[in-house]
């Protein structure tokens, strides 16, 4: 068990059973990041928290870094102190002790995991969680669900979580906005006008990026360009995506053409790769301002 920063410590599986050490450091939380139950008995006055994440790069620690800081604020605020282990205390456990020392301090993904590996050389957190991590700081720190990096990162999970694309969770779909009556910015097929997704579904990307680029996709200036909306996957899509690795996306209305989607990733016109894909061609939809006429 090693001493992180006020009130906070990183161990292993075995730092549970040295009863003394944690009595003489003052533990009065433990966070458990690991497959197994730590079981400890109600009467052995701790407050815990487990998390049954194995260390895999594919395993979501992303979405579960608010509740982690909020337990071990709670811990330091009420003069306590928390124990934040895993197995080996090297890669759930540190990952987590590093977004709260991001969270809490203000600091980078690197300025954060340098400061925990001067303390404990060994960590190393597997590449996924460190990818985690860093949308984390692109995320200041708040897991914001409706973000469109939160939604991209989710999207990119379902095919590592669901490999025969069978079962895929509802909300995965965006509402249909035909169905819907909202005063957001939408976009609808150009030839038959049938709504197809708002503006919130986008998901952009930095454009570029390209070790791919397309020539054709530059303008006169030089400027690359994505001639595609990426977006996320809505309602209407539904029977063309589960089920199957990667096809067209035609109008639910018209059928006409719009774009392709593939759960693996796909190009974008600008030369960046998007994880999973689900584009449809500018030129096949417009967009819909609403005009309030009421003012
Ligand atoms: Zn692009
Ligand atoms: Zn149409």
């Amino acid at each position: 068990m090693l001493h992180v920063t006020s009130g906070l410590y990183i161990g292993t599986a075995a730092d549970l059973n040295d009863r003394q050490g944690l009595v003489k450091a003052g533990v009065t939380h433990v966070l458990t990041v690991d497959s197994t139950d730590p079981l400890l008995s109600p009467d052995s006055g701790l407050c815990t928290k487990w998390l049954n994440i194995m260390d895999e790069a594919t395993s979501d620690l992303l979405s579960h870094l608010d509740e982690c800081f909020l337990f071990i604020q709670g811990a330091v605020d009420g003069g306590g102190a928390v124990l934040v282990h895993c197995q080996a205390g090297r890669s759930r456990s540190a990952t987590v002790v590093t977004a709260y020392l991001m969270k809490k301090c203000q600091l980078s993904f690197t300025e954060a995991y340098d400061k925990l590996r001067k303390l404990k050389p060994d960590v190393q957190v597997n590449p996924g969680f460190e990818e985690q991590l860093c949308l984390y700081e692109n995320m200041e720190c708040e897991v914001d669900t409706s973000s469109p990096l939160y939604k991209q990162y989710r999207l990119s999970k379902i095919i590592e979580k669901f490999p025969e694309l069978q079962h895929v969770p509802k909300d995965v779909f965006a509402v249909d906005p035909a169905n819907l009556c909202s005063s957001e910015v939408s976009y609808r097929c150009r030839k038959c006008r049938r709504t197809l997704f708002r503006d919130s579904s986008i998901l952009s990307h930095s454009v570029g990026d390209g070790a791919f680029q397309n020539k054709k996709s530059s303008n006169l200036s030089g400027q690359v360009q994505c001639t595609s909306y990426f977006i996320e996957p809505v309602q209407w899509m539904e029977p063309y995506l589960l089920g199957v690795m990667d096809g067209q996306l035609l109008c639910p209305k018209c059928n006409s053409k719009l774009g392709s989607f593939n759960w693996c990733g796909d190009q974008c016109s600008c030369g960046r790769w998007v994880t999973p894909a689900f584009q449809l061609h500018r030129n096949r939809v417009d967009e819909i301002r609403q005009v309030n006429l009421h003012k």
